[in-house]
C-alpha cells in the first residue's frame, strides 16, 4: 500500500459529468421556458468550458461564472431570461444527479478496504455535497475538500495546503492524487509536490511540462498502483 491517502477528484473521475450536466440542462430549458437541442446544449457546454478554463487560469471568480456563463448562452441566442435563475435552477437539478462512471463504485469500495478516500473538488458546494450524499460511493469516502469552503481552488498549492492541513498526521508522499484534469488536477499536484495519477479517460497525448507519476485509462488500473 504505497499511498494510504487518496485524493480523488469529482467530475469526470468519479462521476460522469457529461450525463449530469446534460440531464441538468433538460431540466434548465423545461423549467424556464428555454428552447432545447442538441446544439443549444452544445452552445452551453462550450461557453461553460471555456469559462472553467479561466477559473483553472484563476482569470475569474466561480461565483462570476456560474452566473455568467447563462448570461452569454442567453445574450448569444437572443434569448429573455434570468441567468442568475438559470444557474439556480440548473444547479438544483445537477445535485440530483449522481450517474457514476463505469466501474467507480467497485473501485472505491475496494480501495476504501485498505485506503482512505476523500474527494477534491472545484464544483460548486452545494452541488457536491448533495451529489456525494446521496451515491452509492458515500460509504467509502471520508469526506470532501470543496474549493469553496477551503478559500482556495485546485490548482493552487493554498488548496492542497488547506487539505494537509485537515488530513493531521498526512505526509505529502502518503498521498496520491487522482484526477482527469491537466490544469486543475496533475497541475496542482505538481504545485503541491504531491504524487499524482492522470485518469486519461480519452487517451489524449502525454502533455511536456508536467510530472505525471502514472497514468491510466480505467479506473480499475488504480488497484494496480495505490
Ligand atoms: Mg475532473
Amino acid at each position: 500500500m504505497g499511498y494510504p491517502v487518496l485524493l480523488l477528484d469529482a467530475d469526470d473521475t468519479l462521476f460522469d459529468f457529461a450525463q449530469a450536466s446534460a440531464a441538468a440542462f433538460s431540466t434548465l430549458c423545461r423549467t424556464c421556458s428555454l428552447p432545447w437541442s442538441e446544439e443549444h446544449r452544445s452552445l452551453y457546454d462550450a461557453i461553460n468550458h471555456t469559462l472553467w478554463a479561466q477559473l483553472d487560469r484563476g482569470e475569474i471568480t466561480k461565483e462570476f461564472l456560474v452566473v455568467e456563463r447563462f448570461r452569454r448562452y442567453l445574450s448569444r441566442l437572443g434569448l429573455p431570461g434570468d441567468p442568475a435563475e438559470c444557474n439556480r435552477v440548473y444547479l438544483e437539478a445537477l445535485g440530483r444527479s449522481a450517474v457514476l462512471l463505469p466501474h467507480a463504485l467497485e473501485v472505491c469500495r475496494a480501495l476504501a478496504q485498505n485506503h482512505r478516500l476523500y474527494i477534491i473538488t472545484n464544483a460548486v458546494a452545494s452541488v457536491q455535497r448533495a451529489r456525494l450524499s446521496q451515491s452509492a460511493i458515500a460509504p467509502y469516502i471520508q469526506g470532501a475538500f470543496i474549493s469553496e469552503e477551503a478559500g482556495a481552488a485546485k490548482p493552487s498549492r493554498a488548496y492542497f495546503d488547506y487539505v494537509l492541513t485537515h488530513l493531521s498526521g498526512v505526509r505529502p508522499e502518503d498521498c496520491l492524487v487522482v484526477g482527469d484534469s491537466l490544469s486543475s488536477d496533475i497541475q496542482g499536484a505538481n504545485n503541491a509536490g504531491l504524487p499524482c495519477c492522470w485518469f486519461n479517460r480519452t487517451g489524449a497525448p502525454r502533455p511536456e511540462g508536467l510530472r505525471i507519476d502514472y497514468e491510466i485509462t480505467s479506473l480499475p488500473q488504480l488497484l494496480e498502483i495505490t
